[in-house]
């Protein structure tokens, strides 16, 4: 193995007015540390100056090393690329707006040398609007409470991961990941660390409604088989109901003769709500099937434009045929 102790990955989409900040502190923590380090950008499509400053910043110090996609593949699967080729005894992942503070790090370094496969973030007050606190806070709830795994709760991609854990996520070869899942999944001596979690330091923020919601229904449904068991309590509960239902209506029959045309209301009510529910499940099913199908196609998780200071690893993508 490999004599780089740290390995530092770090997702970049469009972040050119963060990125000398980011360098700066970077280097500031990690050049008197007195061991040996590589930093791993990855350039997930940038459209903007990041690609340029990067290839700078690897002329400079090669100690850092650049893996640039030939288009925006998502921040998971940016994580995945970083942690595909990191070569450090231990890996640590932050975010590219220096909203996990490189100032960290030795933190999460101390706590992996007391025996924790993995070390990873909690924030301990999210500065971010009202709205979408609430909605994160929601979320993770609803997830461990369908989860078949113990994700933590409030827990990002911020953390310090061991060799042994990234060697175990590449051999995971599903798609549509959900990288804090798959970590949790993956056991071990896991152990939270509280930091302050900085605003974005620049730019806007990249990670756009639909993809978030993308990313929130990746991990309940790579996580969990509720949604697909909703339908047989909803089936079993109708059923009940419209037993019951059928019975009243025979005995009306009966009692009230004279009332035979009545009923309108619950038939337009009945069709409708069974129509909704019907098409709701349906849809729960596509969610499973269409990740099942990106399963089936076995593509790469994604596609190298160019790397810098990295063995090219471009003609056989490591995450393509795992295992081989
Ligand atoms: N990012 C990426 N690809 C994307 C979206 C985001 O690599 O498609 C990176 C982005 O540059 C940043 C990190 O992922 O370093 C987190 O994104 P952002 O700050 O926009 O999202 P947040 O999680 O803070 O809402
Ligand atoms: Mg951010």
């Amino acid at each position: 193995m490999s004599e780089i102790f740290l390995s530092i990955i770090v997702p970049i989409y469009n972040e050119q007015d963060v990125l000398p900040h980011l360098y700066q502190r970077l280097i500031n923590v990690l050049e008197p540390a007195g061991f040996l380090y590589e930093v791993i950008f990855i350039d997930d499509g940038s459209r903007d100056q990041s690609l340029p400053l990067l290839v700078n910043y690897h002329n400079d110090n090669h100690n850092v090393k650049v893996v640039s996609f030939s288009r925006n593949f998502g921040h998971q699967v940016a994580i995945t690329a970083g942690i595909n080729y990191a070569q450090g005894k231990a890996v640590m992942i932050i975010d590219g707006d220096l909203q996990d503070p490189p100032e960290i790090i030795p933190e999460f370094i101390a706590m992996w040398k007391q025996g924790y496969e993995v070390v990873y973030g909690i924030r301990k007050k999210r500065k971010e609007n009202f709205v979408k606190k609430m909605f994160y806070s929601t979320y993770y709830r609803l997830l461990k409470k369908l989860s078949n795994t113990d994700i933590p709760l409030d827990s990002g991609d911020c953390c310090l991961i061991d060799r042994r854990i990234v060697d175990l996520m590449n051999k995971m070869p599903e798609r549509n990941r959900f990288v804090r899942g798959l970590r949790a999944w993956l056991g071990f001596k896991q152990i939270g660390l509280a930091y302050e979690r900085d605003r974005r330091f620049a730019g806007k923020v990249k990670y756009s409604f639909i993809k978030l919601i993308k990313l929130g229904l990746d991990g309940i449904i790579s996580f969990s088989y509720f949604p697909l068991k909703i339908s047989v309590f909803l089936g079993f509960f109708i059923s009940i109901s419209s037993v019951i239902y059928s019975f009243y209506i025979v005995v009306n029959r009966f009692i009230h003769p004279e009332q035979r045309i009545l009923g309108w209301a619950s038939i337009v009510v009945g069709i409708t709500f069974l129509g909704g529910i019907q098409l709701l499940m349906m849809g729960v099913l596509g969610e499973y099937v269409s990740r099942i199908f990106d399963e089936v196609k076995n593509r790469p998780h994604y596609v190298i434009g160019c790397t810098l200071g990295l063995e090219d690893r471009n003609a056989q993508n490591i995450s393509y045929h795992p295992g081989v």
